[in-house]
């Protein structure tokens, strides 16, 4: 990733934050079905910082993702995008927020099978009536490296490939930040690790902001901070995260049962 150094042009003052909830609780039923997904959940997501969450299946990492991209209402508390309150919009313009500040990255990659890769890659921007910046397009197709793959379909990439034009048109609207719900989960091992390094250097030389959910540790490892969740509620939290200290800190979350580290026999990222 050396090519990018040249790119690296900082220019956003440390420390704003790109995304914050505050008091954030989220309860899904009533009564005897009633459940606290999140529990007066408080966080800030900086610019520029790659944030992996992690915790025990049910521990309300996607509520989490989804109540900060405002792809589901809150029960009490409050959530903003930049220096927007998501509870203070309609419908129309929560959606508009959604289309110009937040981009997504899906384990499934949500590709167009008719369109090619550059269609792909524009689409969201199309839809919104935007034109991507030339230059800006340019350094994301040369980063992720698809400068000789954008007129193919994505039947004609490797799933690599395709993850790759996946995060290329999260990136190109320049959102406020990216959400990624485990990004890295239908990729081999190499895919997988050549995906959270586009994260790392978009987060690092474009200067994005990433928040991905993951149970990887591996996974966990290329952010600057592992965020636990653990029945709803933030237990801890760790910066400049090694494999194996997550690993570790899994461990002693009620209901932390990791799976092994890195990736298993057949490639695939545990
Ligand atoms: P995680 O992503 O960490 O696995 P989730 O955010 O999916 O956890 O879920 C947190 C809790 O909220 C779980 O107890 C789950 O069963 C519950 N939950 C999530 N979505 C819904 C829903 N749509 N309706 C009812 N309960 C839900």
């Amino acid at each position: 990733m050396s090519h990018t150094a040249a790119y690296a042009t900082p220019h956003t003052p440390a420390g704003i934050v790109a995304a914050r909830a505050t008091g954030l609780s989220k309860v899904y039923g009533q009564g005897e079905t009633r459940v606290t997904a999140l529990d007066s959940v408080s966080v800030d997501f900086r610019r520029a910082e790659f944030t992996a969450i992690m915790g025990p299946s049910g521990s309300g990492k996607s509520t989490l993702m989804h109540c900060m991209a405002g792809l589901d209402t809150i029960s009490s508390g409050s959530t903003r995008i930049g220096d927007v309150e998501l509870g203070s919009l309609g419908d129309r313009q929560l959606t508009r927020l959604r289309r110009d500040k937040v981009g997504f990255i899906f384990q499934a990659f949500n590709l167009l099978p008719t369109l090619s890769a550059l269609e792909n890659i524009t689409l969201p921007m199309d839809i919104a009536g935007r034109k991507p910046e030339p230059a800006w397009l340019q350094q994301i197709v040369t980063t992720l490296g698809l400068s000789g793959r954008l007129a193919h379909r994505p039947s004609q990439l490797s799933g690599g490939q395709q993850q790759r034009v996946a995060v290329a048109r999260a990136l190109t609207a320049k959102p406020e930040i990216i959400f990624a719900d485990e990004p890295t989960g239908n990729l081999d091992s190499r895919s997988g690790a050549e995906l959270l390094g586009f994260l790392r250097e978009s987060v690092r030389a474009l200067e994005q902001t990433v928040v991905m959910v993951t149970h990887d540790p591996v996974a966990a490892s290329y952010a600057d901070r592992v965020v636990f969740l653990a029945d709803g509620r933030i237990v801890d939290e760790l910066r400049e995260p090694s494999a194996d200290a997550v690993l570790d800190r899994m461990r002693l979350l009620p209901g932390g049962n990791p799976r092994p580290l890195a990736f298993d026999a057949k490639g695939r990222t545990s």
